[in-house]
């Protein structure tokens, strides 16, 4: 088996990662740090979950702690671009448990904090800079920052940047980063967005894929129960209830159905938070930090707002929403089961979600177990309005370039809701306790 030391790292490396969970490289880092190490540029493809900070943080580090003196005012050594806040603070707070002890200098900047603050820490120059697009091109603009001497850029999480106007902010920023330096790409998925930014601004890259899009973690228990949607909150709180003091990862389709469900299930009783657009940064950091420290059972997130944030002690997710790209049923159950320990994800499927349902069993290549219920009949999805037109894509990306970049991850441009429609259905997002009635009978699998 491959070890870190095999991988070549600098000693100083292999004794900061004694005192980590790190013990043996991933996948991803045993693939790809070797080719890092050689200044190759380089694509690197796996899900996660499977380490892919570290996969270029170690080798990335590897360089600059051998540099030996401090950085230029305002320069930056190394850049990594991150979609969100919180990503942005993981990859920092990733990277400082390395750095610890070394001068090696790691400074973030992201959206919805102060610019004075951050131009002022980019003043005395950077080793490492960890930034989210739009707030990099802010300062970048007003001059705080400079980036020709920067030898390294790395596109962190390259596929969900696309979705914030990613290729027209990466096109501002690469102009100020000179062409002879090593560019790395990871991503989850590869969509054909994708491979243009390779093409693009990456050279002759090495491709590292280490499983392909469909494969979930072999230790997840899957399944799919079928109901109605007026049921899902009802049969939610029983496999709650089934595994009390485990914490559990719902998601839900958009901002407003899951901060209702979330109010419904600490109206249970359940120690429920949630983490969407429409919550401010610091209420979503608050609530990460206490999911982190257990103080919360139950996170209700939708897609965008978790993807890849680092959850490691989620035993069960539920997908209450069927998720409208197939790729993110993989980045859902992605979140339980990692390292080792054993995970379950159950899917709630509605009638107007067996599109989705066969969307993603083609994917996986196998069909889910079914939990409970049965598939709808024909006729019955036949007969239920699609929550939502144009569903089943990528998600929305913004219409004529509407640059969302620009406006930095975390100072709630998302309030502005653009895409949620109202429901046909009533929602799938507005369960009820008892599910009597509702507006009217003719809800259900009418
Ligand atoms: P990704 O970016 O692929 O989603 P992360 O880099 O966030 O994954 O890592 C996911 C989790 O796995 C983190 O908690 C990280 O500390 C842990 N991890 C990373 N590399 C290893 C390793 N070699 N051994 C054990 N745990 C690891
Ligand atoms: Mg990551």
């Amino acid at each position: 088996m491959t070890t870190f030391a095999d991988l070549g790292l600098s000693a100083k490396l292999l004794k900061a990662l004694e005192k980590t969970k790190l013990q043996t490289p991933t996948p991803i880092q045993a693939q790809a740090i070797p080719h890092i190490m050689q200044g190759r540029d380089l694509m690197g493809l796996a899900q996660t979950g499977t380490g892919k900070t570290a996969a270029f943080g170690l080798p990335l580090l590897h360089r600059l702690l051998d540099i030996g003196h401090p950085p230029g005012p305002k320069n930056v050594r190394a850049l990594i671009l991150a979609p969100t806040r919180e990503l942005t603070l993981q990859i920092k707070d990733n990277l400082e448990v390395f750095t610890k002890g070394t001068p090696v200098k790691v400074t973030m900047v992201v959206g919805g904090a102060s610019l004075f603050r951050q131009a002022q820490a980019l003043a005395k120059g950077s080793d490492v800079l960890v930034a989210t697009p739009g707030r990099l091109i802010d300062l970048l603009e007003r001059g705080d920052v400079k980036l020709d001497q920067c030898g390294y850029l790395v596109l962190d999480e390259a596929d969900h940047m696309l979705d914030m106007g990613f290729i027209h902010s990466l096109r501002k920023i690469a102009k100020h980063i000179p062409l002879k330096r090593q560019t790395l790409l990871f991503s989850a998925t590869m969509p054909k967005d994708i491979s243009e930014i390779a093409d693009t601004y990456l050279r002759d890259p090495v491709r590292v894929q280490v499983t392909t899009t469909g494969k979930t973690a072999d230790k997840v228990t899957q399944g799919v129960h079928f109901l109605p949607n007026g049921d899902k909150a009802r049969v939610l709180e029983d496999y709650l209830k089934k595994h009390p003091g485990e914490q559990a990862l719902v998601f839900g389709r958009t901002k407003h159905g899951s901060e209702k469900l979330m109010k419904l299930l600490a109206g249970w009783g359940f120690k429920a938070g949630s983490i969407h657009g429409n919550k401010s940064q610091s209420q979503r950091d608050r609530t990460l930090t206490e999911f982190r420290n257990g103080e919360l059972d139950v996170l209700v997130a939708t897609d965008v707002a978790a993807r890849g944030i680092d959850i490691p002690t989620v035993r069960h997710v539920y997908n209450f929403d069927m998720p409208n790209v197939p790729e993110n049923y993989v980045h859902r159950i992605g979140r339980t089961a990692r390292a080792g320990a054993e995970g379950s994800s159950v899917s709630f499927c509605a009638p107007a979600e067996m599109g989705e349902l066969q969307a993603i069993e083609k994917l996986l290549k196998k069909p889910l177990p079914i939990l409970g219920g049965a598939p709808w009949a024909a006729d019955i999805v036949a007969a239920t309005p699609k929550p939502g037109q144009n569903r089943g894509q990528r998600p929305a990306r913004p219409q004529g370039g509407r640059p969302q970049a620009a406006k930095p991850a975390g100072s709630k441009p998302q309030g502005a809701r653009p895409a949620a429609k109202p429901k046909p259905m009533g929602g799938g997002n507005a369960p009820r306790r008892s599910d009597g009635g509702k507006p009217a009978g003719q809800r259900r699998s009418s």
